[in-house]
């Protein structure tokens, strides 16, 4: 049987999309590899993020701007249809500071990004007693913090499990454990998996995360990515001692607190490492002293899926017309976005989101 879609990778990204298109009416195949991938959607760190994003590309923070705010609709949309609870939180995001000069030198870049958005950059310094009053367990060495009001977090492996099922309640098709090995376009897409399953469409989505490195050139596209480690702590569960999220630590939905992530270039290598956990651990303590005495649980490393400038990836092959890449940074994030607006994109319709600055042509 032929859908109207076929998406190369049932990641975030890849359930994001297709979700979008069901709710449009598509038929929509997900084909997606099995536990040997690497997968940055089972690994993150779950913020909704507005802060930091396009400091150099007023687009992407917009793009990010515009995901957030679609972000609680998604959700309880999500939740309904599912009965899973995304854990939510929108209520702002801490970048702490340990020195007056990075304070002051990220608060110049965002008020130069705040003028290119046209004002639209919610956010306030806040002093250490300011910073103290919001949350009580911040250590001495943080010496304030930037609270970006658009910022928040959810319960990334929620967020899968709900699409996948919904993706399903609707009558998408969700094939595991299967692995792509060419696609080829002869009116219609044929896309041949490790196994002899074939699967036939009219377009085709290639949101396979890092696997789109082997997958994409063969499919038109340069597909630039590299994988980046990121390694995450987490702790015991813990009554509510963090009031707000932050690029160093979360208290996640189920109480525990998320302490992460690194950011390492060592290409596929995703082991965790004593020196890794020891400075996530250290940083963490630093930022909130009431975690020495915590118990750790469990940690892990994921590889982050980055672009050379670090921006998303929006791309239709020249060499095969209705194949499109979407790759991404930040997944949760964007998940709303891709959900709601690339299905427009897609169809290339009137409403279709201006993507241009995220092509490939920019490499
Ligand atoms: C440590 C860490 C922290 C992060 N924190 C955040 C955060 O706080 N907020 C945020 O927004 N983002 C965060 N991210 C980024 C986010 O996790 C990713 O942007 C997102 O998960 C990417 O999803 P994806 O679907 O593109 O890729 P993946 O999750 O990697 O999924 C790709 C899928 O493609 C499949 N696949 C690959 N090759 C093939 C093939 N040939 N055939 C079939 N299937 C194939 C794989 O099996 C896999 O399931 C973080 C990432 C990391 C690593």
């Amino acid at each position: 049987m032929q859908s109207d879609y076929a998406i190369i990778g049932g990641g975030v990204v890849g359930l994001s999309v297709a979700w979008g298109l069901l709710k449009r009416g598509f038929t929509v195949t997900v084909i997606d590899g099995d536990d040997g991938s690497f997968r940055a959607s089972r690994g993150n760190f779950g913020l909704v993020w507005v802060q930091s994003k396009g400091m150099n590309q007023p687009r992407y923070a917009s793009w990010s701007q515009q995901s957030a705010e679609a972000w609680r609709g998604f959700s309880d949309e999500l939740t309904d249809n599912t009965g899973h609870d995304l854990g939510l939180e929108q209520k702002g995001g801490y970048d702490l500071h340990f020195s007056e000069e990075t304070l002051e030198a990220t608060v110049a870049k965002y008020e130069k990004l705040k003028i290119e958005l046209g004002g639209d950059y919610p956010y306030e310094v806040l002093g250490h007693n300011a910073l103290r009053k919001e949350e009580p367990e911040i250590g001495p060495k943080v010496v304030g913090a930037i609270l970006h009001h658009q910022d928040g977090h959810a319960n990334p492996l929620k967020l899968l499990k709900a699409l996948a099922d919904d993706v399903r309640r609707m009558g998408g098709t969700v094939l595991n454990g299967k692995h792509v090995k060419s696609v080829q376009r002869n009116g219609v897409f044929r896309i041949y998996c490790n196994d002899g399953t074939e699967i036939e469409a009219g377009k085709t989505v290639l949101s396979a995360g890092l696997g789109a490195t082997k997958l994409g050139p063969s499919m038109g596209f340069k597909a630039p990515i590299r994988p980046q480690r990121g390694q995450v702590l987490i702790t015991e569960k813990l009554p509510k001692i963090l009031n707000r999220p932050s690029l160093i630590a979360r208290q996640v939905d189920e109480g525990g607190i998320q302490i992460g992530a690194t950011n390492e270039e060592v290409g596929l290598d995703d082991r965790v490492t004593t020196h890794g956990m020891a400075k996530l651990a250290a940083e963490a303590i630093a930022a909130f002293p009431v975690l020495e005495k915590v118990q750790l649980v469990r940690s892990w490393s994921a590889l982050r899926i980055l672009s050379p400038d670090g921006l998303p990836i929006y791309q239709e092959s020249s060499e095969m017309l209705g194949a499109y890449l979407i790759t991404c940074h930040s997944g949760i994030t964007l998940a709303a976005a891709h959900a709601h607006l690339l299905p427009d994109w897609l169809e290339k319709t009137g409403q279709a989101p201006n993507l241009e600055v995220f092509s490939e042509d920019r490499f």
